[in-house]
């Protein structure tokens, strides 16, 4: 595949060269965004995007020390450190680095002659996309867009990898939550083919009406060379638009309109067994069968049927082809280990653009220790196995893998490291380390390779993984399910499962609420609300958020040995722990003059020492009425900072309102805030100089966007939970889903009791009655017995009977007779919202999410 030379660059993107690299021949191979690590320094270039909060800018000199040559940046910009600080590097710069990214996609894509299908919709595109492209697997050579690649940055970084020498069809997705942006898509993957999924609610907001949303959504296809747009006829709204915009549509119908292209006529839905479809096509009938358990998978399997009949291919081989699909599993877990190992379970698939997305998440765990891959035969097809092999090994150094465990005869066999690339190995962790890397010290590669899964698992002995960080990638003939099983830690049957894009997701909400420059600090307090501390933070200093805030030392401390860097403020530290936060660089809330006394009195903050001093923040009291300095404190205050201004160590200045989340109260949320203001003009004109100041907790940050100040706390809304009452529910998305299994079920006969106090009692008739294993040392509150709370099983609501024990409770499954031991009830989560259940028992979101206990496991899920 011809690459572009980074030299001609400048006039393909509109931008100025500000230096020529050394070597003047250099040519783009990969694109890399936004990213502190290159898995593939030779050939990368560095395209330095800006966000909100982030700026890739930052990253030039750590890029630069890791060999990257070739960058993009955006003009007006200071780099740092002169252009003498980068003497072989290649620099461009444009006046939108993403805008030119843009343009460099789609540059290559018209290169490419064969057929594009874009695919856009509501839902469904991930697992569409996927299905067609095993569909058309065996006909074509398909490039296609790795996970949910779809937005602004991931739709260029999909095409990029469009290579006319091998693929013969492209298929990718593409998601835009606001105007404007698919019109920008469309020119990158640029589709002769396409498909419209549904049409949901998601992503409203960004729109005037669902009708405008549809109609940006269907610009994807208005392209020169666009010939044919898959969509379901019987969808009104997008019939309508195809019609008005007169697009070349293609529709398919369940509701025997004669004017669609396709229509099919199937049986109601069933569950688990195949059904009989016919498909009227061009004056024939083409019968096929199918499981299609529910609605969505109705729909995906339909759309990829339509393209497939298009295509000429028989319903027999239509037939024999879904019967082999297998479900997309998009999800990487994130579980405890035994013997204090971490595991990465992603099993989606084992390509190579899959591996090398798995090694980024595994690059990016901040834990200490061994980070280990172990890894099947990568199934990937047009390269040869050396070449295959050869790029898998280059991957592994960015992730800092130091110890791979290869199972399949293939990687067995091509999997070499070679001595000469074991040196270039050393050197680069050397470089990186020097260059401050947070990557763990290893030096070489460990290798250990088995032919079969069977021959691993006969000598596996999990100690020998201790505390280490394990991705496990396979491809599904392996079978790791096997592997992950023998590595996980005992599971009792309760899980919190914790879902991180969704936790992404409602970031990047807050996030978007900020006025620029704001910063965001974001409170992990209390095991982050329930949901995990070191994961929660580990995700946020990925998406870099500004600061962390815990409640105690301890806190600080656990996580600071989990390897997170990020500044954390601690607020409630007593003078026993002053040791702990210079030591781990925790920065103490100072609330009272005692504490600020004590301070004083323990370090030596005109020091100059390799250890300074802890930053603090002065915490005021402007109408909480719990810590803090008063008003009336401030002459004294002012005093004492005028007297040390010269080396105290203010990070910032704040307070906390008492109900921002009630309008009811929003004249004394704002005499808060105008005390606050007052406070902080007299403590800074005391210092001399300003520092950060900030108000507003999550409620605070939707109802109050004025009083944003330097910085914000956003505390439950990360969590997915709306104290302010007005985000609209698409805005935020549930995070944790607390569940458990039956342990047993019995039928009790009219008037016999259930539980302690014998309270639960079953008349006049018969019931069925299901054990829950968990109880309220679990965090299941004890107010939800005899009726109050109920649970989902199978969907369906199942209501608690008697009192909550300990570590049971019992619930009534009269009505849902399918319900069987083993199976799951979900206690909260999504169709149990938080908020509901916690009115129910008269407490709050809060309360449910913290007391789900220690014991509870956690599990982490991520696209
Ligand atoms: C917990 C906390 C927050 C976050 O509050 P939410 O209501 O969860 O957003 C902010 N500031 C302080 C001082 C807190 O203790």
């Amino acid at each position: 595949m011809p690459f572009p030379r980074f030299l001609s660059l400048p006039a393909l993107l509109a931008g100025r060269l500000l230096q020529a690299p050394a070597d003047a021949t250099a040519e783009v191979r990969h694109l890399l965004l936004d990213s502190r690590r290159a898995d593939l320094p030779a050939g990368a270039a560095f395209f330095a995007l800006r966000g909100p909060s982030h700026d890739g800018h930052r990253y030039l000199p750590d890029l630069y020390a890791q060999g990257v040559r070739l960058f993009i940046v955006e003009e007006n910009t200071a780099l740092p450190g002169t252009l003498a600080a980068y003497p072989e590097a290649g620099i461009i710069e444009v006046a939108s680095p993403l805008a030119a990214l843009q343009a460099l996609a789609a540059a290559h894509r018209a290169a490419f002659t064969g057929p594009v299908i874009a695919i856009t919709g509501s839902n469904g595109k991930t697992i569409v996309k996927e299905w067609l492209a095993q569909l058309l697997s065996p006909d074509e050579d398909i490039c296609r867009s790795p996970r949910s690649y779809n937005s602004q940055v991931g739709v260029p970084l999909s095409v990029w990898e469009l290579n006319p020498a091998r693929h013969t069809l492209g298929i990718f997705e593409a998601g835009i939550s606001e105007v404007g942006e698919m019109a920008r898509l469309a020119k990158i993957i640029r589709p002769t083919a396409g498909i419209f999924t549904t049409l949901g609610s998601a992503h409203d907001a960004g729109f005037a009406s669902p009708k405008a949303k549809l109609l940006e959504k269907l610009k994807l296809f208005q392209q020169p060379g666009f010939e044919r747009l898959f969509y379901c006829y019987d969808a009104v709204p997008v019939r309508a638009a195809v019609a008005e915009l007169g697009l070349p549509g293609f529709g398919w119908t369940c509701q025997g309109h004669p004017e669609a292209d396709i229509q099919f006529t199937l049986p109601g839905l069933v569950p688990s067994e195949s059904a009989l479809i016919e498909a009227h096509y061009q004056g024939r009938v083409h019968p096929f069968s199918a499981v299609l358990p529910d609605e969505a998978t109705r729909q995906n399997v339909l759309h990829c049927v339509a393209v497939l009949l298009s295509r000429g291919v028989e319903a027999a081989e239509i037939q024999r082809r879904l019967a082999r699909l297998h479900p997309v599993a998009m999800r990487m877990e994130m579980k405890q280990g035994r013997h204090g190992s971490y595991l990465l379970d992603d099993t989606y698939n084992n390509d190579l653009a899959g591996l090398a997305l798995a090694l980024e998440s595994l690059g990016r765990q901040s834990r200490p220790g061994r980070r280990t891959l172990i890894l099947s035969d990568v199934l990937e097809s047009g390269l040869s196995s050396l070449e295959l092999y050869t790029r898998v090994a280059a991957l592994l150094p960015a992730a800092g893998v130091s110890r791979l465990v290869g199972i399949g005869p293939e990687i067995s066999e091509q999997l070499t490291v070679s001595s000469e690339q074991s040196a270039v190995w050393e050197a680069e962790n050397d470089a990186r380390q020097e260059a401050g890397s947070s990557l763990t010290a290893h030096c070489s590669l460990l290798t250990e390779f088995f032919p079969s899964t069977e021959a691993f698992l006969a000598q596996l002995d999990p100690a020998d993984f201790a505390h280490e960080t394990i991705l496990i990638k396979g491809a599904r003939r392996f079978g790791f399910e096997r592997v992950v099983a023998a590595l996980q830690a005992q599971q009792h049957g309760t899980v919190l499962e914790v879902n991180l894009d969704a936790l992404g997701h409602n970031l990047q909400h807050y996030r978007r609420q900020l006025r620029p420059g704001t910063r965001l600090m974001v409170m992990v307090k209390a095991f982050a609300y329930g949901a995990g501390s070191y994961e929660v933070a580990s995700l946020l200093e990925f998406q870099r958020a500004d600061y962390l805030a815990v409640a105690y030392a301890d806190e600080g401390v656990a996580l600071r040995e989990a390897g997170i860097s990020l500044p954390i403020m601690v607020m409630n530290t007593a003078p026993d722990a002053f040791d702990a936060l210079r030591h781990y660089r925790l920065e103490p809330e100072i609330y009272s003059f005692d504490m600020l006394r004590e301070y004083l009195a323990t370090f030596d903050i005109a020091a100059d020492t390799p250890l300074p001093a802890p930053k603090i923040h002065l915490k005021l009291d402007t109408g909480m009425r719990r810590l803090g300095f008063d008003e009336a404190d401030l002459p004294a205050l002012a005093a004492l900072l005028r007297e040390h201004a010269a080396h105290l160590p203010v990070a910032s200045i704040m307070t906390h309102l008492a109900a921002a989340d009630d309008s009811a109260h929003d004249d004394f949320t704002q005499q808060q805030l105008a005390v606050f203001r007052r406070m902080a003009a007299t403590l800074e004109a005391a210092l001399g100089h300003s520092v950060l100041k900030h108000a507003l907790n999550s409620a605070g940050i939707l109802r109050f966007p004025e009083a944003q100040l330097d910085m914000v706390r956003l505390g439950i809304g990360l969590y997915g939970v709306d104290a302010s009452n007005t985000a609209s529910p698409t805005d935020l998305l549930p995070v944790s889903q607390l569940r458990t299994t039956i342990s047993q079920i019995k039928t009790l006969p009219a008037g016999y009791t259930v539980g302690y106090g014998r309270r639960g009692v079953a008349a006049p008739a018969e019931r069925r009655i299901a054990t829950l294993a968990i109880g309220y040392a679990d965090g299941y509150d004890r107010r939800f017995g005899n009726g109050v709370g109920t649970v989902l099983i199978h969907g369906r609501p199942a209501p608690l009977v008697g009192s909550v024990c300990m570590d049971m409770c019992m619930v009534d499954v009269t009505d849902i007779p399918e319900a069987r031991a083993g199976n799951v009830a979900l206690l909260f989560g999504e169709g149990l919202p938080l908020a509901g259940l916690a009115a129910r028992i008269g407490t709050i979101a809060y309360e449910l999410l913290t007391n789900v206990s220690e014991r509870v496991k956690r599990v982490f899920v991520s696209e």
